[in-house]
This record gives C-alpha cells, sequence and structure tokens, in this order.
C-alpha cells in the first residue's frame, strides 16, 4: 500500500458497512493512515471499555453483550454522544443546533435503521460505504486462515502463507483454526447479516449518500476507496 497522504477539503463523516469477513478493520486501518484528519470510533470497544470500568452503562450493556444480542439503542446513542462531546467533535452554535467539523470513521455504530436515524440529529452523515465480497469468496477466506492463539498472529494459506505449513513465523509453535471460524457459523453469520443490513442500507440510499464498492480481496477495494473519498472530500 502506498503511504501518500491526502488532505480533506471538507469534513468526512463516514460509515463503512459490510459483512463480517469483509475486511472493514482492514479498510479503516488503510483510510486512517491515507487521510490523518479521520478518527475512528468503534463502538464495540467503547462498550468492551465501559464493561471492563464496570461503569454504569456497561454494567447495564453487559447482558446483551454476553448474549450476542445488540444493547438498547438508547444506550448506545448515550454512549456515542458522549464520546464525540468528549472528543470535542460536537459544538453548538448560537441557534444552538449542533454541528459537527470532525472526520471520522464510525465503526459497528449504526447497526439499524433506527439507530441511523438517531445519529442524524446528532451528526449528519455524508459518506456511507457498502463493502462488498461475494459470500462465497469471505467463506472460503475463512476457511484458510489459521492464528497463533497466544499472539493473536493470523495467517492465510492463499495470501498471507507461514513459511512454515501449521506453524507460527516468530515463534514455530502450532497454528490452529478458532472454533467460531467454522464455516456453518459463518454461514449464520452472513446470513444475519443481510437481514439486519438491509433496511440501514434503504435508510441511506434513501439519504443519497450510500455508495457501493466491490472486491474480492482488500487490495482490490482500497484504491477505489480512496479515489472516491478523493473525488467527494478533496
Ligand atoms: P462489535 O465489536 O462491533 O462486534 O460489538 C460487540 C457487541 O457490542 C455486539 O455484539 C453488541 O452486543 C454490542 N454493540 C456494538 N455496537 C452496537 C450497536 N451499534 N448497537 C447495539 N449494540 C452494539
Amino acid at each position: 500500500m502506498t503511504l501518500t497522504t491526502r488532505l480533506l477539503n471538507k469534513a468526512a463523516r463516514i460509515i463503512l458497512i459490510g459483512a463480517p469477513g469483509v475486511g472493514k478493520g482492514t479498510q479503516t486501518e488503510r483510510l486512517l493512515s491515507r487521510f490523518p484528519e479521520l478518527a475512528s470510533i468503534s463502538s464495540g470497544d467503547l462498550l468492551r471499555e465501559n464493561v471492563r470500568k464496570k461503569s454504569p452503562l456497561g454494567l447495564k450493556a453487559e447482558t446483551a453483550m454476553q448474549a450476542g444480542n445488540l444493547v438498547p439503542d438508547s444506550l448506545i446513542l448515550e454512549l456515542i454522544s458522549s464520546e464525540f462531546k468528549s472528543k470535542g467533535w460536537l459544538s453548538t452554535s448560537p441557534d444552538s443546533s449542533i454541528s459537527s467539523n470532525a472526520s471520522f470513521i464510525l465503526d459497528g455504530f449504526p447497526r439499524t435503521a433506527a439507530q441511523a436515524s438517531s445519529l442524524e440529529t446528532l451528526v449528519p452523515i455524508n459518506f456511507v460505504v457498502q463493502l462488498v465480497t461475494p459470500p462465497a469468496i469471505i467463506l472460503s477466506r475463512i476457511a484458510s486462515r489459521w492464528i497463533h492463539e497466544p499472539s493473536g498472529r493470523v495467517y492465510n494459506i492463499d495470501f498471507n502463507a507461514p513459511q512454515v505449513p501449521g506453524k507460527d513465523d516468530v515463534t514455530g509453535e502450532p497454528l490452529t483454526q478458532r472454533e467460531d471460524d467454522s464455516i456453518e457459523t459463518w454461514k449464520q453469520r452472513l446470513h444475519k447479516f443481510e437481514e439486519t443490513s438491509r433496511a440501514l442500507l434503504e435508510h441511506y440510499e434513501r439519504k443519497g449518500c450510500l455508495w457501493r464498492v466491490e472486491g474480492n480481496t482488500s487490495d482490490e477495494i482500497s484504491p477505489q476507496l480512496f479515489a472516491e473519498i478523493e473525488r467527494r472530500f478533496c
């Protein structure tokens, strides 16, 4: 990946929507390097931090998270708006409307159309990226993914194979496949994503800020995404 950076001419308030395994994390990292004014906020990370700290919000969210359910919208909105405020991203103008000059990528939020509507009252999102990789490709990528449990190093036998098959490059210890990497689990996850993302995508389609990008790998997607952000914001 190129290390060239670009400055934004106007605030970019971005959301990436994509199935699990599509590489949202990878694209976010690359965007943060390419556009240094961007910051990212992950609702999952914020929630886990609150759970760890045993904050009142964390205690309320914990049960839902442990059961693999979404936490209630009111909690997540409280969390996001207090994070925006603490970062100084929300300013109140004389007519008391809220505005933001910050540029950011939100990760994991909004997850539902209702959350998207609430977010609009806080800061209107102006670019929504739908990352698309065919499910069959995602599944084959998962099937070839091996990890070194103690360090969290991830290998992929198709494009990032360990030097010695089945062994970690650094320690030489055996690699394993995570139990939750089973294809059946992933098929269910992808199916659930299709169902739950539909209303969210429709919401942003109606608002006219949805843009779709397709690729079989992150490397195919990144250049298209960079170019579109530069076209819109630089
Ligand atoms: P993640 O790391 O994004 O997968 O989030 C971990 C967990 O946090 C999810 O399984 C949910 O329980 C909760 N969570 C994260 N973001 C949201 C959200 N936008 N709305 C509701 N619950 C969320």
